[in-house]
Order: structure tokens, then C-alpha cells, then sequence
């Protein structure tokens, strides 16, 4: 027993092995792959995971799982200790750093996400000026006139990503760097509770001794003027010495409300770069990335498929990514195209098939079936027509659920017998006709809902 349990790394492996046994791939993959074996304390294993959401996704979904698999293991029943990553842990990132102000070296709460890098940045129209300018300062700090660096935008567009990759960065290029990296409600927090402490010299020069400042929606000083002021000086401080300071936004930095104006005005010396969401192509690359990074291969018209659908933000794409993940791990199925199509409706709401109207159906039908698309919506009765017709009337029914009626009235004012009369031939001719049921597949792949 003692043998074994110095045994960690063939202990883990034996429990792993039990889990895989269990377990479909994709889980596995997702939620054990990642855990690093640690030791025994105190009779409990310990076990190593990325973040507190890991954590709670292991103990509510696989904690049977692991206990049996340890007793397994073992051979009697073995408890078990999460510990969180220090040097990873997002939760440790967000947790307010309280007392930081008694802290000498702020080094110490820097609180980089190390998964935050320029290199898994994908860059599109929409953001490639923000990067280039966050590159350009973390190579240069406080060297050039991009000082303040100001990084605005929309939620979930990658401005927080920017800022961390800025400071991973820098300390990549030099490691003495003393970043200071926090958001505005952890530094207001730091302020007020320096202020109960007496202790408001000491949070003073914590910030202005950094190198590089890096500050996460300023947005959140609105309405705090005392909060402001020290903000005020300790810009001023590393301003003048020369120090890095770099800012994020919602909102380009003339348009912000609530911030005093001598603030505002100095922001104006420095630089504001905006994100910008991201087009159809930049979001196939983000999901094939962060589908990669999660170890998800997913085909290209699932891929596809999302993108269309999903378009306000990134972090919504990682969030369909992550959800589709957690589904398939809790409903115990590997990922197919219903639980896509299931996962995507939620979070767009049933408006699947937005995009698509009866014009465009029509189009690519004309195209496909080489029938003019006047004549496809006309009276004609010859065949061929009368065919391009009726497959049109049914991709209206079936992606976009219009009504017999207005398919009739688009369809030169027939009445909805006719258009269900329509949906029935397809249907029947789907069942007996390999070709027929190729073209109506390739128009949906074209149309963007290959499998709905
Ligand atoms: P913001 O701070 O603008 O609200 P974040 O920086 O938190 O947005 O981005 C939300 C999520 O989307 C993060 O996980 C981030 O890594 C990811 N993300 C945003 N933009 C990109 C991009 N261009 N490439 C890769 N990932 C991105
Ligand atoms: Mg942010």
C-alpha cells in the first residue's frame, strides 16, 4: 500500500485507465487528460486541475467515477483533494486581491493568464490594429507615443485577452518587469480597503512602482471620484517617469460618461486602438482554434454551421464550444449533429434559419437546378420546372418553418393544398430518388444547414 501510493504517477495512470474504460473519449480528453497527480496528504489523494470550473464540473458529473475507479486502483476506497493551479487558475485571476496595498512587490499579484498569448490571437479586419499596436508595446513599453494604450470595444471581443498577452509578453522579453495587472474594481477595492487600513501610502507606491500598469474596464471608475483621483496620480506618476500603462474599455474613451475630464483629456495623449466583432471568416478560424484547444475535432460544416449562427462575440463561441463539450460529457454521447443543432437554437433562441430567407432558397436552387429563378417562382407546369419548384417550396417548410400560405403566395399565388401537395412529392421522391435527395442535400450544405 505505502509502495503504491509513492507510486503517483503509475497510480494515476491505473486510475486513468479505469476511467477510460467508463468514460466516452471526449471526456476523458476534457476533464482528466488535464489533471496532474500530485501526491498523498493526509490519506487524500491530490490532484492538480486547471480551475475552480473544472473542479465543480468533475465533483457534480464524474465523482463516482473517480472514487471507483481509485478504489480500483487501490483495492479499498481512497479519498480524493482538488487543488487548483496556481499558475493557471482563472479563478485565481479573478479573485480580488485583497490587501495587496501590505504586499512590497506587487510582482506577487501580476495574476496573468498565461493562456492569454498573441500567438492564439486570431486576427481579422476587426481587431488587427489592436493587435499590432498591444504588440508593439509589449515590446517596447513606455517607449513610443502609445502611451496610454487604450483597448475598446464591445463585450466578449478580446480586449482582456490583449491586455494579458501584452503582459505575458513583456516579461517573456524581460523577466525583471514589474507588471501590475488588475481591474478596475479589484484597484478601487485595493484603494478603499488601503483607506481602512491607513494604509494609503503603502497602495500608492504599490502601483507606482510598476512597469508596466495594465488596467481591465476602466468603465467601472464612473461614479467613483476618490477612486478617480488616485487613479489620476498614479498616472501621472508613471506617466512621467516614462512606465507603460495600458487600459481597456467599452467605449472609445471620448464617448465615456462619468469619468472626470482631466482623466479623459490625458487618455487623449496616448493611443486608442477598438475591437471589433469578428466576420464569418475570423469566426470559423476563432472555433477551429478553440475547438482544437479543447480538444474537439469537429467537422468543417459543423464548424461552419456555428459561425453563421453565432456572430455577436467570441467569448459566445467559446461558450457554444464549452457547452457542447459539457453536454456531450453529462448526456454521455459523442458529439453529433442534433446536439449541435440543439446547443446552438439555445443560445440564438430559436433563430435558427435567420439568415436565410426565401429568396436566397430559390436562388440556390435555380443555380443548382440550372432553372431560371423567374421561372421558378412563375406559372409554368414543365417538368423540370414544376420539380425546381416544389424542392424550393420545401426547403422554405423545412429550414425556415414559413407558413403553406405564404410559400403559395411567393410561389405565384398558389393556394396551400397545392404547396402541401408540393412537400409531399419531395418527400416521397426524397425517399425513392438518390438524386433528387443528393441536390437537396447540397443546397442545404450550400444554404449553410447541411445537417438540420
Ligand atoms: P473582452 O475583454 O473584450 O470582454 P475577452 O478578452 O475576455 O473579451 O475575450 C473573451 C474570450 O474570447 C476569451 O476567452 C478570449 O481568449 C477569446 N477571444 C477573444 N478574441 C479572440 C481572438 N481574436 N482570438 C482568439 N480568442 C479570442
Ligand atoms: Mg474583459
Amino acid at each position: 500500500m505505502n509502495n503504491i501510493k509513492n507510486d503517483i504517477l503509475g497510480a494515476w495512470s491505473s486510475v486513468h485507465g479505469c476511467l477510460e474504460k467508463k468514460l466516452p473519449g471526449h471526456a476523458i480528453h476534457a476533464w482528466f487528460d488535464p489533471i496532474v497527480p500530485i501526491g498523498f496528504r493526509n490519506n487524500s489523494f491530490l490532484l492538480e486541475v486547471p480551475n475552480q470550473f473544472f473542479l465543480e464540473w468533475i465533483e457534480s458529473h464524474y465523482k463516482d467515477d473517480l472514487f471507483m475507479a481509485l478504489e480500483e486502483t487501490y483495492g479499498e476506497k481512497i479519498k480524493y483533494k482538488f487543488l487548483i493551479s496556481k499558475e493557471k487558475g482563472q479563478k485565481n485571476m479573478e479573485r480580488p486581491s485583497q490587501n495587496v496595498a501590505v504586499e512590497t512587490k506587487s510582482r506577487k499579484f501580476n495574476n496573468l493568464n498565461l493562456k492569454y498569448t498573441f500567438k492564439n490571437f486570431i486576427v481579422g479586419s476587426n481587431n488587427e490594429f489592436a493587435k499590432t499596436a498591444s504588440e508593439s508595446v509589449a515590446n517596447n513599453p513606455g517607449e513610443q507615443n502609445f502611451n496610454p494604450l487604450i483597448i475598446y470595444g464591445g463585450v466578449g471581443l478580446g480586449k482582456t485577452h490583449l491586455m494579458h498577452a501584452i503582459g505575458n509578453q513583456a516579461l517573456k522579453n524581460n523577466n525583471d518587469l514589474n507588471i501590475v495587472n488588475i481591474t478596475s474594481e479589484q484597484f478601487t477595492l485595493d484603494f478603499v480597503n488601503s483607506l481602512r487600513k491607513n494604509k494609503t501610502i503603502e497602495f500608492a507606491q504599490n502601483y507606482r512602482s510598476s512597469d508596466i500598469l495594465l488596467i481591465d474596464d476602466i468603465q467601472f471608475f464612473r461614479g467613483k471620484e476618490q477612486t478617480q483621483e488616485q487613479f489620476f496620480h498614479t498616472f501621472n506618476v508613471l506617466h512621467q517617469s516614462g512606465k507603460q500603462i495600458v487600459l481597456t474599455a467599452d467605449k472609445f474613451p471620448g464617448e465615456m460618461k462619468g469619468l472626470q475630464s482631466r482623466l479623459l483629456s490625458r487618455f487623449q495623449s496616448g493611443l486608442s486602438v477598438d475591437v471589433q466583432p469578428p466576420n464569418f471568416e475570423v469566426r470559423v478560424a476563432i472555433l477551429l482554434e478553440k475547438a482544437e484547444q479543447n480538444g474537439l475535432s469537429l467537422d468543417y460544416s459543423t464548424i461552419e454551421f456555428i459561425a453563421r449562427h453565432i456572430k455577436n462575440n467570441v467569448r459566445e463561441l467559446e461558450g457554444t464550444i464549452i457547452r457542447l463539450l459539457a453536454k456531450s460529457s453529462l448526456l454521455n454521447i459523442e458529439i453529433n449533429n442534433q446536439l449541435v443543432a440543439e446547443v446552438v437554437r439555445e443560445r440564438v433562441g430559436g433563430r435558427i434559419g435567420n439568415e436565410v430567407s426565401i429568396e436566397n432558397i430559390v436562388k440556390k436552387v435555380s443555380e443548382v437546378s440550372q432553372v431560371k429563378e423567374s421561372d421558378i417562382v412563375g406559372k409554368s407546369r414543365k417538368m423540370e420546372i414544376a420539380e425546381a419548384r416544389q424542392i424550393s417550396m420545401y426547403l422554405c417548410r423545412d429550414i425556415m418553418g414559413t407558413s403553406l400560405n405564404n410559400i403559395g403566395m411567393f410561389f405565384g399565388g398558389r393556394d396551400h393544398t397545392t404547396v402541401m401537395h408540393a412537400l409531399k412529392t419531395v418527400n416521397e421522391k426524397k425517399a425513392n430518388n438518390v438524386r433528387m435527395e443528393k441536390v437537396i442535400t447540397s443546397i442545404r450544405k450550400e444554404l449553410g444547414f447541411s445537417f438540420l
